[in-house]
């Protein structure tokens, strides 16, 4: 029987909303939450991530504010601004989008974002917070991921999960949030032995690789829970054929555009899981949906304003 897919774009939507109403709720009590991206040089993927962050802002009543430092801005402008942000009341959120410029020393940037206002939940702050289970801000990938998982009611606790994909950015931070949910987790790698065998143990199974199609059926126990955090790029005519050869809509896709996207999970595996996200409209939707929730997060934390209506979070 093929496997429920799990509906991404449904359910970054209900985020979506539930920090609008949010938003609307702190903004008529003088609180609007407040997110500055620092988008430095021109990398064209970077605008394009930025601009679907200032406009998911928008949408949802956050105020947002853009910097672009030029391509030749040194580490010390950088460090400068990042300082004045982190000085402003009115910015709950700091987001430098990477990468940054070759010359800038990126993690010193990074380091320099004060912890309360750290959206992407990268700082070191941040990951010991969250591997204490002390309040903080997780990273927005890993979170979006729990969310899928908890709005589809996917039991966590007790589970055995699997995450093929160690990086600080996914694999590590998603691991401990499933460490933290009471499932049973395995982290591997790329030196990971009999990687089919130990993946087949997951009830659930994370996809953090940067790998094609990589996990096939093979690495799927029937039924299990799939979740595919991949996005890889297919130009290829042949690479095309290999995954989705006589499938119509990613054929026109493929037409149209001269691309289509896949994920780390090859498409077969869709006849064998209990429940999939799919690629695109999986997991890549939950990302800036949580990146708004992290921006709100972080006005409460940081402002101490926890009012008793909003108290979830
Ligand atoms: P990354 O930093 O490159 O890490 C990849 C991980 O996969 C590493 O831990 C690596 O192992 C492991 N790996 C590579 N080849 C392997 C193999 N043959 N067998 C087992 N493990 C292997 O990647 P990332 O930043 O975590 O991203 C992973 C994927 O998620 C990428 O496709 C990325 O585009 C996507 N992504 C999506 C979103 C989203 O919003 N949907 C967000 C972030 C990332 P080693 O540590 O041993 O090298």
């Amino acid at each position: 029987m093929a496997a429920t897919i799990l509906d991404g774009n449904k359910i970054a939507a209900q985020i979506r909303a539930e920090v609008a109403g949010e938003v609307r709720e702190l903004s008529a009590a003088g609180l609007r939450p407040g997110l500055a991206v620092v988008l430095a040089g021109n990398n064209p993927a970077s605008e394009i991530y930025v601009r679907g962050k200032t406009k998911s802002c928008e949408e949802l009543g956050i105020y947002s504010e853009k910097h672009t430092p030029s391509a030749s801005a040194t580490t010390e402008e950088l460090l400068e601004l990042v300082h004045d942000l982190n000085r402003r009341d009115e910015i709950d959120g700091i987001l430098v989008q990477l990468p940054l410029p070759s010359q800038v020393d990126s993690k010193k940037v990074l380091m320099a974002v004060d912890p309360a206002k750290d959206v992407d939940g990268f700082h070191p702050m941040n990951v010991g917070f969250l591997s204490t289970q002390r309040p903080g801000l997780a990273p927005c990938t890993p979170a979006g991921i729990i969310e899928i998982l908890q709005r589809s009611v996917i039991p966590i606790a007790g589970q055995e999960a699997v995450v093929v994909g160690r990086s600080d950015i996914v694999g590590k931070p998603v691991a401990m949030l499933l460490i933290n949910g009471n499932a049973t987790v395995t982290v591997c790698h790329s030196k990971t032995r009999d990687l089919p065998a130990v993946c087949r143990r997951a009830d659930i199974l994370v996809a953090a690789i940067g790998r094609a199609g990589m996990i096939t059926r093979d690495f799927v126990k029937p039924g299990a829970t799939v979740i595919d955090v991949g996005m890889n790029k297919i130009t290829g005519r042949a690479e095309f054929d290999q995954f989705f050869k006589g499938n119509e809509k990613r054929e026109q896709t493929f037409a149209s555009k001269g691309s289509t996207l896949i994920g780390d999970v090859h498409p077969e595996v869709g006849d064998i899981a209990g429940a999939i996200t799919p690629v695109p409209g999986g997991v890549g939707p939950l990302t800036i949906a949580m990146l708004m929730v992290n921006t709100v997060r972080a006005m409460k934390l940081r402002r101490g304003t926890e009012m008793p209506a909003l108290s979830k979070a």
